[in-house]
């Protein structure tokens, strides 16, 4: 499919959706939702390129096709490394989050543990589930991963809070279906999604089952409503002109979906209060969003520190010997992201569906390191761009007769460097750092798949301490158990 074939089949979704406070009669022809459209249609553009073809295309386990890799049950090890590559070159591209991921995850996630569930129960989980996945391959859709909930009080459970909606739950059922209430939390890409696939947010208990729900839907199933979250500088993108925009192409989105009492047919029901399946879900969906991170923030890592390679040599100072250390740090501590992603790719298993899962400790490696090496890397760049990142003029200023050549006079750098390239590049570094890529860069490198202290607990769980100990004693000569 192309681009513009991706972008035309959205417009056909009828669905309820505010932005700033209003109904939005055509969002996806609004200006603050374009931009991220365009992000998720660079998935569907690379299948155009013969170049991308071994990355962009996966063979299916279920047709024997060649299908979008955003679509694909991995396989294999190949298809883990591949799909982290696959999300560097999209960072790339696109310098933002291009919001196909999560739904990858989490069909991944989906078709483990939807396997277990049926093998373990009985219950035709599995079998939904692959029809499901066979429908989106066979239309090359995208799919939103809708796991967080609101939450409410963090120190109570599911069903302890005051409303207890607050967390998405079971308020009905009948034989056609289920009936669900509740929301979801900064959705990525929401409104460029075809279908929503709903999952617990954490591990429920007995006294939580009806929390312990997982589910997909049409986008415009009736009942749910897209309210649009904001970013930073986003109203640039109204502006006309939109000189002052730094990413003049792509950005990403996020949404809070509420699900206001939505018919869910039996048909596409995954979890049904099976609550003691919910963790290992929430684990897995997670572990892969973990992996995914080491690529797409290595891909937008290095457009930052191309950035702030090219305004070195504007500025005239790319030969100082601190600048290029600074440069060299961000590379390293980009491609130690990267390396992460690939490790936990390559320590991969298969799960007993045959899926393949990424390594989990590496996993959570990986994301520790996102919550932290991002922002490092953006503070190297804000140094090197100096301060006229966050008090340059609008670049509208430039075209002005009177200011236009005062500012052309005044803020130029080295000599032969052009100043209206200089001062774009600081628009785009003030994008990736304090606008609206920040928000998919920074903020959610911190808490998307999950905030740091959640990737501790697993690196806890997984890190083996009593066999280190071990290891430790044999050399030490002391005896086990002493
Ligand atoms: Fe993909 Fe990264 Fe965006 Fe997650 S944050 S959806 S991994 S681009
Ligand atoms: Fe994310």
């Amino acid at each position: 499919m192309s681009g513009e074939k991706y972008l035309q089949s959205l417009r056909k979704l009828e669905r309820k959706v505010y932005i700033r406070g209003e109904q939005a009669a055509d969002p996806m022809g609004h200006p603050l939702v374009q931009p991220s459209a365009r992000a998720v249609a660079q998935t569907y553009e690379l299948e155009q390129q013969p170049e991308y073809k071994a990355l962009i295309f996966a063979r299916s386990h279920l047709s024997g096709r060649p299908v979008n890799r955003f679509t694909h049950i991995h396989r294999s090890t190949d298809d883990l490394v591949n799909k982290v590559k696959l999300q560097r070159l999209l960072g790339q591209r696109t310098g933002t989050c291009f919001q196909r991921c999560v739904g990858l995850d989490a069909l991944n996630a989906l078709e483990i543990t939807t396997f277990e569930m049926e093998k373990d129960l009985g219950t035709p989980y599995y079998r939904r589930f692959n029809r499901f996945l066979k429908q989106v391959q066979d239309e090359n859709a995208v799919c939103n991963g809708a796991m967080t909930d609101p939450k409410g009080d963090r120190g109570k459970r599911p069903h302890e809070q005051a409303d207890p909606d607050l967390y998405l739950r079971v308020v009905d059922e009948n034989r056609e279906g289920i009936t669900v209430r509740g929301a979801k939390c900064h959705q990525t890409g929401a409104l460029n999604s075809h279908y929503i696939i709903a999952m617990p947010t954490l591990a429920m208990r007995e006294e939580d089952r009806d929390y312990a729900v997982s589910f997909a839907l049409e986008a415009d199933a009736p009942g749910i409503i897209y309210i649009l979250g904001r970013q930073p500088s986003d109203s640039r993108k109204m502006e006309p002109g939109q000189a002052d925009l730094g990413n003049l192409f792509y950005a990403g989105q996020e949404c809070l979906i509420v699900f206001d009492d939505v018919f869910v047919p039996w048909e596409r029901v995954f979890m049904f209060k099976e609550h003691s399946y919910s963790g290992r879900l929430v684990e897995r969906f997670a572990g892969y969003h973990r992996q995914s991170y080491g690529g797409c923030k290595a891909g937008t890592g290095d457009v930052l520190i191309g950035a702030a390679a090219a305004l070195a040599r504007y500025q005239g100072v790319s030969k100082a010997s601190h600048i290029r250390d600074k440069l060299v740090e961000m590379v390293h501590l980009n491609e130690t992201i990267f390396c992460c992603g690939i490790a936990c790719s390559a320590g991969g298993r298969p799960a007993a569906s045959g899926a393949y899962l990424i390594d989990l400790l590496l996993a959570n490696v990986c994301k520790l390191n996102v919550t932290r090496f991002p922002y490092e890397i953006a503070r190297l760049a804000e140094d090197i761009a100096g301060g006229l990142m966050a008090t340059l003029p609008s670049l509208a200023d430039l075209e002005h007769p009177e200011i236009g050549p005062l500012l052309y006079k005044y803020l130029q750098g080295a000599a032969g460097a052009d100043t209206a390239c200089r001062l774009k590049m600081l628009r785009l570094v003030e994008n990736l750092t304090l606008g609206p890529a920040a928000a998919a860069y920074l903020t959610e490198s911190m808490h998307g798949a999950g905030s740091p202290q959640a990737q501790r607990v697993v690196i806890a769980r997984q890190a083996d301490l009593e066999q280190k100990k071990a290891l430790a004693g044999k050399l030490a000569g002391i005896e086990e158990g002493s």
